[in-house]
């Protein structure tokens, strides 16, 4: 089923990361930046986050010795520091996430430069070393997003979706490790309603939303692929939702042969594998295109 499976550590059927993106308020104040500040109601929503959830979610990996991923735009870790020193202080991983959840592909390549640069140096003086991983928020990487992240020393990427495991980004000037993820593990479409900024979803229970990642897990166990789930504290942190998710992280280890870790150790790993001749991932070149796509009739 999976064409090119890499080899897990100590012989693992599959690699897991629930990834958290700690959002908070930070996309209001770019969706909406003249009113977002009296958006009380939403931003409460969203400081449920940092306050709420972050100390929740850490005792849960604290309980199951999990050191995991978290994608914070810059801007919240000046805004929320208790949150992100907690997290640090657990040896959990800090990854870029833009300055102030700015979408890349709406920059130029010097705004987007300047604010990767940003959001760095802010990482690096909260946490003593630069960030390792980007994700794009909103997924809204840019035809410049490699070349910057590679000119900046970043070994891997987590915004795009063209594999079941990793496999590497290629532009003129070097390559970067992609660990894919896809919405069908973020956890917005199955329980975010925010009329605010137009995003209106059914919400789900979350004993149904669960399913969609059991089964999806299911099936990387089974084949060997790369399960990456993409929450955000104030959204799956809430107490139901929550209480799902540790059931789930209990299924696994249950069901066995699971390697649980940090993207930049899955990343280092897979390079190693490449190094090795183990593993011999899709190459992805990009840009994908110079320019629109046109069609002459
Ligand atoms: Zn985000």
């Amino acid at each position: 089923m999976i064409a090119k499976k890499p080899a897990w550590p100590n012989g693992a059927k599959c690699a897991v990361a629930f990834t958290l993106d700690m959002d908070v308020d930070s996309f209001l104040h770019i969706e909406q930046p003249k009113t977002a500040h009296e958006l009380l109601c939403t931003i409460s929503n969203c400081r449920y986050g940092p306050d709420v959830a972050v100390p929740r979610i850490l005792e849960t990996y604290r309980k199951y010795n999990l050191k995991q991923t978290f994608f914070v735009p810059a801007w919240c870790i000046e805004q929320y520091p208790y949150a992100v020193e907690a997290m640090v202080k657990d040896g959990h991983e800090i990854g870029h996430h833009g300055y102030i959840h700015e979408a890349q592909n709406e920059c130029s390549r010097e705004d987007e430069a300047y604010w990767l640069k940003r959001g760095i140096d802010v990482i690096e003086s909260f946490c003593g070393e630069k960030p390792r991983g980007f994700r794009a928020p909103l997924y809204h990487s840019s035809n410049n997003t490699a070349d910057l992240l590679i000119a900046e020393g970043f070994t891997y990427d987590s915004s795009m979706g063209q594999d079941d495991v990793p496999y590497l980004l290629k532009s003129d000037t070097g390559d970067l490790i992609e660990l894919p993820i896809h919405w069908g593990l973020d956890d917005w479409p199955p329980y975010v309603h925010m009329p605010e900024i137009d995003y209106k979803m059914p919400v789900k229970p979350p004993s149904e939303a669960i399913k969609t990642y059991r089964e999806e897990f299911d099936a990387m166990w089974e084949h060997g692929g790369l399960w990456i789930a993409v929450c955000h504290p104030f959204v799956s942190g809430r107490v139901a939702r929550w209480m799902e998710v540790e059931k789930l992280i209990q299924y696994m280890i249950d069901k066995g042969d699971v390697w649980f870790a940090r993207l930049d150790e899955i990343a280092a790993h897979t390079r190693r594998d490449m190094a090795e001749g183990i593993f011999d991932p899709r190459v992805v070149e990009l840009p994908y295109y110079d320019g629109p796509v046109t069609i002459q009739r």
